[in-house]
């Protein structure tokens, strides 16, 4: 690439454009995901929509790879790339909240916390996902899940509006009434059809909750997930539990006694008040063992929501892999717990988030995002801080999910897929949805010039 082009390029940005040797280049290029190394050509740091889209122009005419970084969460580090151009749009963040119509404008750059923050003053929330730290565009984009999914539906249930600057530069805003075609893919179609700059969503009433964790040691986790698959359908839809299995943290405020135990837990929220969330939660209480930790009870949605931060700082190593699952039968159980047992380190899980309620409201052709008779949405997560441990936590995490997979629907949450996980995947999470999803993107991005995400091939 020509010095002087990238000089040209610099200029007509507002934000700066960060080259390898730059200093703050390796703070820039970082990923959460530390498993992940990715060294870009150029990261553009744009503050506004005209730097983003002189970006994607420039992208576009110096042939480069492009990829989309919103809070740079994506497991197998999809908002990055290697030798290419990096679209860095953390620096847009930004959230208006209206209170009366509800209506909460965010900027790309976002995290959940920064929404959640803003939210919290007047009492609402944005349904998405349960760490603070995490990115909402490319959250929202994959779909969205967490605490309120039950009753609120997925993030791209509550979104209204997103502008976006397509592969050619132009900028539309697409919504019901607007391009509703993109509108339609934008919802679970990840970053494939263009860059988003600002989102615009319905909050619902989130104040103080009756919620947070409670454990139970291995011996009872079968006991407590068969009691878990027939609760739920019948649990209030403000109720929000997921049920996991981990290893409780060799670290305060966890009681030192059971440091590094291996657990099942429920960890949830009653979105409404303590009176009518002891209710919810009594069943939990009185029908199963007496659990070992029980931290249930009124706090703020947003300490909820950043319960799990100090657990997980940027930089560990981390793989994933994901499916969505219809039921939860004896012999799936027996593989968790096969699996638990052989966990490579403390911070390995296994999450199934409830995926019913509203997300069943919606049917499967009404958003690209299409698995809505899923039950769950599943997560294999080997997680640790050591890269020495790399290789076995991949071992791990593909052994367990390989073994699990004959227990789910074959497609799987595009946010919880790692990058080896080919076309066969794609289209089982797309389904039916596959084909209408490559013709919009055919229209929208002919040249494939948003690929780095989990591509739908033009
Ligand atoms: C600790 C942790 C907790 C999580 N918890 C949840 C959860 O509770 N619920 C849930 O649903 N998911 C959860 N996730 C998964 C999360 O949704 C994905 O990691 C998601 O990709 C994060 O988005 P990001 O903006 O941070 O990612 P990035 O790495 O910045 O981007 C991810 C993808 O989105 C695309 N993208 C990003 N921004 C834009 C944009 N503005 N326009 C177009 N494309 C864009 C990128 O091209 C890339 O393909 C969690 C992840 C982690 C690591």
């Amino acid at each position: 690439m020509q010095e002087a082009g990238i000089a040209e390029f610099r200029q007509r940005l507002r934000g700066p454009v960060i080259e390898p040797g730059d200093p703050g280049y390796d703070e820039a290029r970082a990923l959460y995901n530390g498993m992940i190394d990715k060294r870009p050509r150029l990261i553009a740091r744009c503050v506004d929509v005209a730097d983003v889209i002189e970006a994607v122009n420039f992208a576009r005419e110096s042939k480069l790879l492009l990829a989309i970084r919103g809070g740079g969460h994506n497991g197998p580090g999809l908002g990055s790339c290697d030798d290419g151009l990096v679209i860095d749009l953390s620096a847009m963040k930004g959230v208006r909240v209206d209170p009366q119509s509800r209506a909460v404008r965010v900027g790309p750059g976002c995290t959940q916390g920064d929404v959640d923050h803003a939210c919290s003053a007047f009492g609402l929330a944005v349904p998405a996902g349960i760490v603070s730290t995490t990115g909402i565009a490319g959250l929202t984009l994959g779909g969205g899940t967490g605490y309120l999914t039950r009753k609120h539906g997925l993030t791209i249930d509550s979104l209204l509006e997103a502008d976006v600057v397509l592969a050619d530069g132009r900028f539309v805003t697409a919504s019901a009434d607007q391009n509703a075609d993109l509108f339609w893919a934008l919802r679970g179609g990840g970053g494939n059809f263009g860059v988003v700059t600002s989102f615009l969503f319905r909050a619902h009433p989130a104040g103080m909750i009756y919620g947070g964790p409670m454990f139970w040691g291995l011996e009872d986790a079968r006991q407590v997930m068969q009691w878990y698959r027939q609760f739920l359908p019948k649990a209030p839809l403000d109720l929000g539990v997921f049920v996991g299995i981990k290893t409780v943290p060799s670290a305060e405020p966890f009681p030192r006694e059971i440091w590094g135990k291996k657990i099942v837990a429920l960890i949830g929220a009653y979105n409404g008040g303590a009176a009518e969330g002891e209710q919810a939660f009594a069943p939990i209480r009185k029908e199963l063992p007496k659990a070992i930790l029980d931290w249930v009870g009124p706090m703020p949605f947003t300490a909820l929501q950043s319960l799990f931060d100090p657990l997980m700082p940027k930089g560990l190593q981390w793989y994933w892999k994901g499916a969505y699952v219809e039921e939860l039968p004896d012999q799936a159980i027996d593989v968790h717990l096969a699996y638990a047992a052989e966990a490579p380190s403390e911070l390995s899980l296994m999450h199934l988030y409830p995926i019913d309620g509203a997300v069943h409201h919606v049917g499967k052709d009404e958003t690209a995002w299409s698995c809505r008779d899923a039950t769950w949405s599943m997560v294999i997560a080997a997680i640790d801080p050591d890269p020495a441990k790399a290789d076995a936590l991949k071992r791990w995490g593909r052994a367990y999910w390989d073994a699990v997979s004959p227990y789910t629907t074959g497609g799987g949450y595009v946010n919880f897929m790692m990058g080896d996980e080919g076309d066969a995947r794609i289209k089982a999470t797309y389904g039916g949805n596959l084909d209408r999803l490559t013709e919009i993107k055919r229209k929208y991005d002919p040249g494939n010039l948003f690929r780095v995400n989990q591509n739908i091939k033009p």
